[in-house]
């Protein structure tokens, strides 16, 4: 087994399993702060799969202090405003989110594909000396020391390679390899309900979902999102219901008359919808109970490998950004000395709190989605009397968050 990524003494070298977008947004920050990455990933290429993801103020300004906001002018989409309905169609509640949130929060509201939001990073990742990719690297083990951690790895020419570092950091996502070998227990906890994902191309997608909105639909035990990715030339959709399932991956086929059938009741638009999508692919919804440590010697955890969370409030790639945003600020700030384990005391107790906080508040929208009878009734009822900007008000915790502000 070839050792080749000996770290210099001189140089503080992280190892990152997982090119995803906790991956490769950690890799951008930790150089901006001084380290030397490696970015060990399974996949041959990083091909564009996944659907859409919605962006907050909490993360694009840590990306905009990456100097990439630029990078996201033709694919990202910044959404007006977020119309929420009830499953007839009735508007209840259309909270504002395009330039005035942005001035509130000082950056925007974007929705992107996740295939696109991947290669804006990677193509940022690949310009930046200081990260090297290490594709078709899929971790299988590791081994620490007091001075240094390796990751053993299965390489996709069929050999095996150990790469060493100071730092290891697991990014490799919901169904992690890093977070049993450091300790942590993996089984997660499926929720009963599955996300089937669509996309529609621009022309077949009905007029009122083209327009640069996020849109809700809350319906019993479903709900609907949809909304422009690729600089408006596709609609994301993805339907939510209750649904016992459970398979690993993103990817498995979903039979396009369940859903029909489900949403048969619907609203005109809802149900256009459903039918213009030319495939589903659903996977099944999953989190786990907040940890009390992510790190543990010379390794740690970001991203969904850290904290998997229910999509309800749309935090789950924001969050892996700010992970790596705060992982990197705090090892900054503890200078070049050799002993990590108080940074990462540090960082664990700055994100475990913020990010446990995020998952029992999406746990507890989803409930509320899918509401059905006098509940929902009661819900929609608010809905429609809280003042416009409401729900921005509730999460601006969330959204106001400066992840590199390690006082905060
Ligand atoms: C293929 C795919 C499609 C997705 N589609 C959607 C979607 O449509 N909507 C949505 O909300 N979320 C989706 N997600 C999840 C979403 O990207 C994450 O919830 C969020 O961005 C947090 O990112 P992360 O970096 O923690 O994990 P991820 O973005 O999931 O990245 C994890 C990375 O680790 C790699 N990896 C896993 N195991 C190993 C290993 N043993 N060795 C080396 N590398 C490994 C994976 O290949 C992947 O590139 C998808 C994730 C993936 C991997």
């Amino acid at each position: 087994m070839p050792d080749d990524h000996a770290a210099p003494q001189a140089s503080r070298h992280a190892l990152i399993v997982g090119a995803g977008i906790g991956g490769l947004a950690t890799a951008l920050f930790l150089v901006r702060a001084g380290w030397r990455v490696t970015l060990a990933e399974r996949e041959e290429s990083l091909h564009e799969v996944g659907a859409g993801l919605q962006l907050s103020p909490n993360a694009t300004r840590l990306l905009a202090r990456l100097g990439m906001m630029a990078d996201f002018t033709d694919l990202a989409v910044r959404p007006q405003d977020m119309v929420v309905r009830r499953h007839d169609g009735r508007v209840l509640s259309r909270p504002v989110l395009g330039k005035a949130a942005e001035a509130r929060f000082g950056a925007p509201f974007l929705v992107i594909h996740r295939g696109d939001l991947q290669k804006v990073l990677r193509q940022r990742a690949e310009k930046t000396p200081g990260i090297e990719f290490r594709l078709g690297h899929k971790l299988v083990d590791l081994r620490e020391t007091e001075s240094n951690v390796a990751g053993i790895f299965e390489t996709a020419s069929g050999g095996m390679e150990r790469i060493t570092a100071d730092l290891l950091i697991g990014a490799d996502g919901l169904w992690s390899r890093v977070r049993p070998l450091s300790g942590l227990p993996q089984p997660s906890s499926p929720q009963g309900k599955t996300a089937w994902r669509g996309l529609i191309p621009r022309e077949a997608a009905p007029i009122f979902a083209r327009e640069a909105k996020v849109n809700l639909w809350l319906g019993p035990n479903a709900h609907l999102v949809h909304y422009p990715v690729s600089g408006g030339e596709a609609v994301n959709v993805v339907a939510i219901i209750d649904e016992d399932w459970m398979e690993e991956g993103w990817n498995a086929p979903g039979d396009p008359d369940v859903l029909a059938r489900l949403f048969a009741s619907w609203g005109e638009d809802a149900r256009a919808l459903i039918a213009a999508a030319p495939r589903w692919n659903r996977w099944a919804l999953i989190d786990r109970a907040p940890e009390s440590r992510w790190s543990r010697g010379r390794i740690t955890l970001i991203g969904d490998a850290a904290h998997a969370m229910l999509p309800f409030l749309a935090q789950g790639a924001s969050q892996a950004i700010e992970d790596g945003a705060s992982l990197a600020a705090h090892l900054g700030a503890a200078g070049s000395g050799s002993n990590l384990a108080p940074a990462l005391a540090r960082y664990d107790r700055a994100r475990i709190s913020r990010t446990a906080r995020i998952q029992s508040g999406a746990r507890a929208q989803g409930r509320i989605y899918h509401l059905s009878g006098p509940l929902a009734a009661a819900r929609d009822m608010t809905l429609r009397l809280l003042p416009q900007n409401a729900a921005l008000d509730r999460y601006s915790w969330i959204y106001g968050h400066d992840a590199e502000n390690l006082s905060g």
